[in-house]
């Protein structure tokens, strides 16, 4: 028994062999030190940079080229919207720019269209007065607030707005009509008003069209800063912001601020497959020119921390120049923006 043990370990390489002893010791090193440093790189990825919430814009491009077209559904009067459109993007309104006649007109229509809707008021009164920069020798800024009680939530308040205000005349007296920006915003936020007093939404929602935003967002901050009702900024729970919602290349239309809040990114999934319009996500990190976060009235709303997305294009030829007409929007698609829109809020989830 003995001997056949000492035959079978003769058959065994010795006690001494070392299968890697064949490598060199740099070699050696390497096999043991490298899964531990992979494993360091893949924590660091995972807990400590930053978390992209969506793919780039390219790959976003990528998947969406061919995206197939759907039967568009929509529910927002498209008379009221194209004629508001054109009314705001019209000579008469001249640019409205703050203290001239225009921006006067402006006022007027955007309060016919919030009576006509029945929209209630904060302490008795659609306007919001504050006073801003001088502009036109005139300190006078008009914020137009109009609100619809919710169904379910009615103490939780969402509001929806877009800048009406833009920057006038040149120097030769040419008008920056600002049909995209931003008419566009302020029609759908009437037309979106007028929906959602005939059928409520589960949410307050309240219809902000702000003035000032071309001189600093001064109508936005001032209504966050100073609510018409003292109680009522705490209970704002998202801010929906339209700012120059026609005219995206290749029917694009960007939603920023899933960086700032990825638990939204279920609306854009839930609306891709619902809309004609191609939504991308972005503008939204990185800071700088591209990073859309303090560019339009949705800034002072993050700054207070409350969640906000932001639905607009990417600036096109014509961006404050007196190029940005009526007639360079293709109506159709604007609509299909508008009604996507009204979707967003139906989906909203707080
Ligand atoms: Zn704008």
């Amino acid at each position: 028994m003995a001997k056949a043990i000492e035959n079978t370990k003769s058959t065994f390489p010795s006690p001494r062999f070392k299968p890697w002893a064949r490598f060199k010791p740099w070699v050696r090193k390497t096999i043991i030190i490298l899964p531990v440093i992979t494993v360091a790189i893949l924590l660091i990825v995972k807990y400590l940079l930053p978390q992209q919430s969506y793919p780039s814009v390219s790959k976003q491009r990528k998947t969406l080229k061919n995206k197939p077209s759907i039967t568009p559904f929509r529910v927002l009067d498209s008379v009221q919207i194209v004629d508001d459109l054109k009314f705001l993007s019209g000579d008469s309104c001249a640019g409205r720019q703050p203290g001239t006649k225009g921006h006067r007109l402006a006022v007027n229509r955007i309060l016919m269209r919030m009576r006509q809707s029945a929209l209630d008021s904060f302490n008795s009164s659609l306007i919001q007065n504050f006073e801003g920069k001088i502009i036109n020798m005139s300190l006078k800024g008009q914020n137009i607030v109009g609100w619809v009680r919710g169904t379910a939530h009615p103490d939780k308040f969402i509001v929806i707005s877009a800048h009406y205000d833009h920057i006038g005349k040149d120097e030769n007296g040419n008008i920056f009509y600002g049909a995209s920006d931003n008419a566009s915003g302020s029609a759908c936020l009437l037309a979106l008003a007028k929906h959602f007093k005939q059928y409520p939404h589960a949410y307050s929602l309240i219809f902000a069209a702000f003035d000032r935003e071309e001189s600093g967002m001064e109508g936005a901050t001032y209504f966050v800063e100073n609510n018409s009702s003292d109680t009522l900024q705490p209970k704002i729970i998202f801010n929906l912001n339209l700012d120059m919602i026609a005219r995206g290349a290749d029917r694009e239309l960007f939603v920023s601020g899933i960086s700032h809040n990825p638990s939204l990114k279920y609306i854009v999934d839930e609306l891709q497959q619902k809309t004609n319009s191609k939504i991308l996500m972005g503008h939204d990190r990185g800071g700088g020119y591209h990073d859309w976060t303090d560019k339009s009235d949705h800034y002072p709303f993050y700054e207070k921390h409350i969640p906000f997305l932001y639905l607009g294009t990417e600036d096109h030829p014509d961006y404050h120049k007196t190029t940005d007409s009526f007639d360079k929007i293709d109506l159709n698609d604007y609509i299909e923006n508008c009604n996507l829109a009204f979707q967003m809020l139906l989906a909203i989830k707080l």
